[in-house]
């Protein structure tokens, strides 16, 4: 191999959450999707760009969660590029209180706190280095999360969504059901070779496909069995207990069930928001 790499991607998994952070690299220099989550996993991130003889140049974020933006500052001389919501969190300060909760929680040692150079909006397709990215909004599980597709390269990147390991969750159940909505339709009329996930490794479409539809199943009982007591005049009470009996897609860690209460809260409060 030259000092020159041709174009590709690989990635990283950290140890924590099997959090994805993704290589890309064309002409010399590299791109890194999410870098995470320690200082020293972050460091190895840069040292494999180097050897690929493509330092890297640009930092793109899926979404302001800490695990998301914790390794920004390993790379200080790179744009750090978001979307324009995100970058709200990370100009608010809130992203890098998130980071030094979450390095104090698990013991970590992380990068440094996360800057912002650069936004987009949602939706545009932007030109980083060699990179040409199509940018999509991706709400739901946080209201500012951004999905990214590498045409050239046949990669499809959606952040924490369609996750082998999870279940949806997040800040707006009915802004989740309507973002899997669209995954579906773009998995199956545009298809990618390969869907990116926050989350564990890379999957073909079918399998993409099939855990799309296992948690908007999920979603749509949720809302249904929710909407169904509180419509018959349940109490809260009876529409919680009918919410947590709606079945998980699959099977989640335990430091996720609290997760699952958190969902009929959502459901309950924009249900009833919908009706004042
Ligand atoms: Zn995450």
């Amino acid at each position: 191999m030259g000092s020159v790499t041709e174009s590709g991607w690989e990635r990283f998994e950290a140890s924590l959450y099997s959090t994805t952070s993704l290589l890309v690299f064309a002409e010399g220099e590299s791109l890194v999707v999410d870098p995470a989550i320690s200082k020293d996993e972050v460091a190895a991130i840069a040292l494999r760009a180097q050897e690929l003889g493509a330092p890297v140049r640009t930092v793109l974020i899926t979404h302001g969660d800490w695990d998301h933006v914790c390794g920004i500052a390993g790379f200080p001389e790179a744009t750090a590029v978001m979307s324009e919501e995100t970058g709200e969190k990370v100009a608010s300060g809130a992203a890098g209180e998130a980071v030094q909760w979450a390095a104090a929680e698990y013991d970590i040692v992380p990068a440094g706190a996360p800057r912002i150079d650069q936004t987009f909006r949602r939706g545009s397709t932007v030109s980083l280095g060699p990179f040409l990215v199509e940018t999509f909004p991706l709400a739901g599980h946080t209201d500012d999360g951004s999905g990214f597709r590498f045409r050239e390269l046949g990669l499809l990147i959606v952040g924490d969504y369609l996750s082998a390991d999870e279940f949806p969750f997040g800040t707006s159940p009915a802004a989740y059901r309507a973002t899997l909505i669209g995954l579906i339709e773009t998995l199956r009329a545009d298809p990618p070779d390969v869907v990116i996930r926050g989350h564990g490794p890379p999957s073909g479409v079918a399998d993409a496909l099939a855990i799309a539809e296992a948690d908007l199943a999920y979603l749509r009982s949720l809302h249904t069995a929710v909407g169904a007591a509180l419509s018959g005049g349940d109490t809260s009470d009876e529409a919680r207990a009918a919410g947590l009996a709606v079945d998980l897609p699959r099977a989640a860690p335990p430091d996720l069930e609290e997760m699952r209460g958190f969902n009929v809260e959502r459901e309950i409060e924009e249900i009833l928001a919908a009706g004042t």
